[in-house]
């Protein structure tokens, strides 16, 4: 069973939220305006763009996928989906936890919205991990059986940069140790780091190694391997394998937006540079789908 831990579910509410700046574009069918200029397929209606997902997983044998929301206030999108295809996705939601909005939005979208994980950008939202706001959400994460997911490292987001939006980022607050420090005091949250820390691997792999709740995901093409001279993909899981263990590394693509759909490519090198990693079949299984649906169970 194949599950996708990283998707981005890129709605036209997404795109309206993201260009709310954006005098040039016209204030109606904004959303619209914005895909044409990103050169991507309109997104739609939530359930139609869930549809597709849908279709798009099936034609690639992705059993489930998780789908963030990828900007604050766009939750009710994701919710929308997963109301949609229960048994496909699971729904993620960025969230910036010191925004005064954070404590209420967080409640619906842990409970009536069902959405399963909050989604944190230090670096974007320019807040540290040690906030007391983001004990508070860990606090609500444990209430409600979520997970918490925690960008680190490098982050450039792709679809800022085409749209020319400012990406003032503050990486200095992405990180792996700070998130480690969360753990180890909500033990019952499992926590997410993706892209196996974004070029903080070495950190990324010191916070798994120290709380039993980490968990890294695989995802995107993990272009930080360029910080590290010769380092290989298969070097990575291996460490990895080696340091995380088999039972908390979560296969994922980071797809994002259409016509481009889901990464087969990713998945193709991730397989590879398991198999190459000396990763047996049993591991290959569990990173590719078990401890997915381990932690996100459909009930
Ligand atoms: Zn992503």
């Amino acid at each position: 069973m194949l599950c996708d831990a990283h998707c981005h579910f890129f709605s036209t509410r997404f795109l309206e939220i993201l260009t709310k700046d954006r005098g040039d574009l016209p204030a109606t069918e904004r959303g619209q305006a914005a895909a044409a200029l990103l050169g991507w397929d309109p997104p739609g209606t939530p359930e139609e763009l869930a549809d597709r997902w849908a279709v798009e997983l099936d034609r690639n044998a992705v059993s489930r996928c998780a789908l963030i929301a990828s900007i604050p206030g766009d939750e009710e999108s994701v919710a929308t989906a997963v109301a949609k295809h229960p048994q496909r996705f699971v729904g993620f939601f960025m969230i910036n936890p010191v925004a005064p909005d954070a404590p209420d939005r967080v409640k619906r979208a842990f409970g009536e919205q069902k959405l399963r994980a909050a989604a944190l950008f230090p670096a974007m939202h320019r807040y540290r991990l040690d906030d007391e706001a983001v004990g508070r959400l860990f606090e609500a994460a444990a209430a409600q059986g979520a997970a918490v997911f925690v960008h680190c490292g490098v982050l450039s987001v792709g679809v800022r940069k085409k749209l020319g939006l400012p990406s003032p980022f503050d990486l200095r607050l992405g990180d792996p140790l700070a998130v480690a420090a969360l753990a180890l005091r909500y033990p019952a949250v499992p926590v997410i780091i993706p892209h196996f820390g974004a070029g903080l691997l070495r950190e990324a792999l010191m916070a798994a190694d120290q709380a039993p709740n980490v968990y890294l995901d695989t995802s995107s093409s993990n272009s930080w391997m360029k910080y590290y001279p010769g380092l290989t993909l298969d070097a990575v899981f291996r460490q990895a394998l080696a340091v995380a263990g088999p039972e908390r590394l979560l296969f994922g693509t980071d797809s994002s937006f259409y016509p481009r759909g889901w990464q087969k490519p990713v998945f193709d090198a991730q397989v590879a540079a398991l198999s190459k990693s000396g990763a047996g079949e049993a591991d290959r299984a569990k990173v590719l789908g078990a401890n997915f649906q381990r932690l996100f169970s459909n009930e």
